[in-house]
């Protein structure tokens, strides 16, 4: 990644315009999400510029971000939404019905899959197994059908269980399977190609990941069938920094060359630095000369990407990237040892009942959150652009119940 650490590290807080956790979020019960309307909108107006200038179409994917609340707010710089399957299709159609609906699923289920129809518009095959035994339905159904392809080209080495170029990867289809699988009236059917090989990156990447599409699927995107192209998600869009004239000349470049129509599907883009975790300190303990702040949050429940990617979120008033201060480890009250959010420096000493405020929490955290330990799910808040607070969701014991059993 080329921006430097502190640009993306300066971004997380921009939403509290200087004010502190306390003043603006001190009445909320903790463990909470927040999603701030003010930067949603602020990266869904990037998103839109793009789509604009470069003449393509961008897309949700609701993996990343699903709080189905917020839609009406993204509505407006959006085409519509990309599912992983039948839940996220139907959310898409009910929650953003104007909307286009685009589907990808490693592999679909035979008894689900004319459910999926009904809904999408768009449904893109991992395989060209999946592709016979799917494509004549979907198309049947109206839909637009494509392939996904695997340009096999790894452009990032940080997040392995990222790379979907990685060696044996399942995701996407290489050429030599192309080759041997696809019949001519196969590819008489495709109506479009989709890759997706990107994740939390720059444009540059995109570009080099282009070139491989071009040299391996050049002569398929030049079919005159081939009516779009899909160039997946992991475009870092709204991060400071991002090279957007690079991503615009790869947009462009690909629409002159194949006369295909662009769609983009980020996920993370869309609600970057858009959300908190706030969570407030239950005790503090120490242990070898190390002090744990031991919080109402887990990062083993309600930021579960903290331990799988792995990575270390920022904390509003840290001292990230500075020398000296006092040292904590901030950890979760579940059994698991490993349940730690990660190390931090701070000015001063924290006490029990402070709120700590993680940045960048609204995606990836609220549609992958559980119960683990039969920790609480956090409710989840919309802070409107007015300085209203809106509850869209809040939990109880049942929800913990109701997923072990029924009585
Ligand atoms: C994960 C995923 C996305 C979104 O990725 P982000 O990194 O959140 O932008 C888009 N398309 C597909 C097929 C994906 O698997």
């Amino acid at each position: 990644m080329n921006t430097t650490k502190q640009e993306i590290q300066s971004a997380p807080f921009e939403a509290l315009d200087g004010m502190t956790p306390s003043e603006l979020f001190g009445n909320l019960p903790t463990p909470f999400y927040l999603i701030d309307e003010k930067m949603i909108r602020r990266n869904g107006r990037v998103i839109h510029e793009l789509s604009r200038r470069a003449g393509c179409s961008v897309l949700l994917a609701q993996k990343a971000f699903s709080n189905f609340g917020v839609y009406p707010a993204l509505s407006e710089y959006l085409t519509g939404t990309e599912a992983s399957g039948l839940f996220e299709a139907r959310l898409g159609r009910e929650e953003m019905p104007r909307g286009e609906v685009h589907v990808f699923s490693a592999a679909y289920r035979d008894d689900e899959f004319d459910s999926i129809a009904e809904y999408a518009d768009h449904i893109v095959f991992n395989s060209p197994r999946q592709f016979k035994k799917f494509a004549q339905r979907a198309k049947d159904a109206g839909c637009s059908v494509g392939l996904r392809i695997n340009p096999e080209l790894s452009t990032q080495k940080e997040h392995e269980i990222y790379d979907p170029c990685a060696p044996g990867s399942r995701l996407g289809t290489a050429r030599d399977v192309w080759d041997r699988e696809m019949s001519d009236e196969d590819i008489s059917q495709l109506d479009g190609i989709h890759f997706h090989t990107l994740c939390e990156q720059d444009s540059c990447d995109l570009w080099a990941t282009l070139r491989a599409v071009e040299e391996k699927f050049g002569d398929i995107l030049s079919l005159a069938s081939v009516k779009w192209l899909n160039m997946g998600g992991g475009h870092h869009i709204t991060r400071r920094g991002y090279d957007m004239q690079t991503l615009e000349r790869c947009i462009r470049y690909a629409k002159e060359k194949w006369n295909v129509k662009i769609y983009l599907e980020p996920g993370e883009a869309w609600a970057l630095n858009a959300g908190f975790l706030g969570t407030r300190i239950l005790d503090i303990t120490e242990n070898g000369g190390i002090k744990t702040a031991v919080a109402d949050a887990s990062a083993a429940c309600h930021m579960p990407d903290v331990i799988e990617m792995p990575y270390t979120p920022p904390l509003w008033g840290e001292r990230r990237n500075e020398r000296g201060g006092i040292r904590y480890r901030v950890a979760g009250p579940t059994c698991l040892a490993g349940d730690i959010v990660g190390d931090y420096s701070f000015d001063r000493e924290l006490r029990e009942g402070d709120l700590l405020l993680f940045g960048d929490m609204a995606i990836y955290t609220t549609c992958k959150n559980n119960t683990f330990n039969g920790m609480p799910l956090p409710a989840i808040y919309f802070h409107r652009e007015d300085g209203s607070i809106e509850t869209l969701a809040s939990f109880s014991y049942e929800d913990f119940k109701c997923r072990l059993g029924r009585k």
